[in-house]
């Protein structure tokens, strides 16, 4: 089944409703952050590689109006959750632990000169939360904005990345890279962003409405091998840089793999990442010719590189994928976002995205009893962009 999709108005109108019922004042600042999707590039990002992420028209909302001195209350309606935060006790992680995104944007701020004052903040979001298209990174870039629109203080955009990326990792304690971060500040609507790790260089590529659909498939699970696992694919990566004698798997071409030492599971993870990055280039080459069928075999092939090389997958983001490329006007398909879980992402004939959705719903809800969540994106606008207009 389709997910409805509110328009970023009508979140701005929710969360000024809902911080009018919490405060007793009218909503005196605005901000807002898309969520986002990687079309391709998966798990090159820690290999200083590159990645093709897009923002999608999918929204976090805040609104705000003056509180109690020293408190920051916040009511998130998307978990039906609200909570406290003393700014007093800024750099200890919160007991709540969605505040903490709040709360480590708040607290990177504030190590950089731009003090919080007392706020009733209402949130809003069509980002489901742990669905994948980073609800994190949305959650802290409008907190980004609307912290810049409270006091009047402006970071540059590479100091609001950064503070987003460190209040992740810092305050959230989730190991994340750059990206999300960077996608969700910089995106310009109907543009991919063709994103290089390692100087953090960003271009923007047209993927607009003359492009085929986007359709996210949410599998329903999350396997709890991620984190080990994600740290054990970032220690193979390591050691097989060791035996090669480089920095970086970035620095790699597919001749040079055979001079690896290990035949065995080094050899496969470093297969993914150089061929990985072979294919985001490949997909803009593709995406700046038109050629859809390119695109969606690429895609397809990342898919396949990180079932069987990477080994990331899982039996339901297989069965999606499966499901999607048997589709007529189904171009390609791939898990999208760290593995086990999660969703995946399948590039799809405009006029046949409805029947897809429901036709791979129906044959996984036959096999395992649940449905999946359905989600049409489109390329949309970045936190700036969209900050700016309101
Ligand atoms: P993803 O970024 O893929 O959605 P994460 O696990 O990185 O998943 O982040 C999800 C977490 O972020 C949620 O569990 C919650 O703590 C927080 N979060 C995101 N959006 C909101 C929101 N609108 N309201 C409250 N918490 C949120
Ligand atoms: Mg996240």
């Amino acid at each position: 089944m389709m997910e409805s999709n509110p328009s970023l108005a009508s979140l701005i109108d929710s969360a000024s409703a809902a911080v009018a019922e919490l405060s007793g004042q009218t909503a005196r600042w605005r901000a807002a952050a898309p969520g986002r999707v990687n079309l391709i590039g998966e798990h090159t990002d820690y290999n200083q590689g590159w990645v093709l992420p897009v923002a999608i028209d999918r929204y976090t909302a805040m609104a705000a109006a003056p509180g109690v001195p020293g408190q920051i209350r916040v009511r998130s309606l998307a978990i039906a959750q609200e909570s406290s935060l003393s700014l007093d006790q800024l750099h200890t992680p919160h007991r709540d632990p969605w505040m903490r995104y709040v709360q480590g944007v708040i607290a990177q701020y504030d190590s950089r000169g731009v003090h919080c004052p007392g706020l009733d903040v209402a949130v809003a979001s069509s980002v489901p939360p742990g669905g994948g298209l980073s609800s994190s990174a949305a959650l802290e870039l409008a907190t980004a904005h609307l912290l810049e629109a409270v006091t009047e203080q402006a970071l540059t955009g590479s100091e609001r990345i950064e503070a987003c990326v460190q209040a992740e990792r810092e305050m959230a304690g989730v190991p994340c890279g750059i990206m999300d971060q960077t996608v969700v500040e910089l995106a310009e609507s109907g543009q991919a962003l063709l994103l290089d790790c390692a100087d953090q260089t960003a271009r923007s590529v047209p993927f607009d409405s003359q492009a085929p659909a986007l359709l996210v498939i949410h599998s329903g699970v999350s396997h709890a091998l991620a984190e080990g696992a994600y740290a054990q694919r970032r220690a193979d990566c390591e050691q097989a840089c060791a035996q090669l004698g480089v920095n970086t798997l970035r620095e790699v071409s597919p001749d040079q793999l055979a001079r690896l030492k290990d035949e065995g599971v080094l050899l496969q993870r470093a297969t993914h990442v150089v061929s990985e990055n072979q294919r985001v280039c490949d997909a803009v080459t593709a995406i700046e010719q038109r050629q859809w069928d390119r695109l969606g075999a690429l895609m397809t092939a990342s898919h396949r590189s990180l079932r069987d090389d990477y080994e990331v997958s899982c039996p339901e983001l297989d069965l999606l994928v499966e499901l999607a490329t048997a589709e007529p006007g189904v171009y390609g398909a791939r898990m999208t976002g760290g593995g086990f879980g999660g969703c995946v992402i399948v590039l799809v004939a405009s006029d046949r995205l409805e029947a897809v959705a429901g036709s791979v719903s129906g044959q996984y809800n036959e096999h395992m009893g649940w449905a999946p969540g359905c989600y049409r994106i489109q390329a949309g606008a970045g936190a700036r962009e969209i900050c700016t207009a309101l």
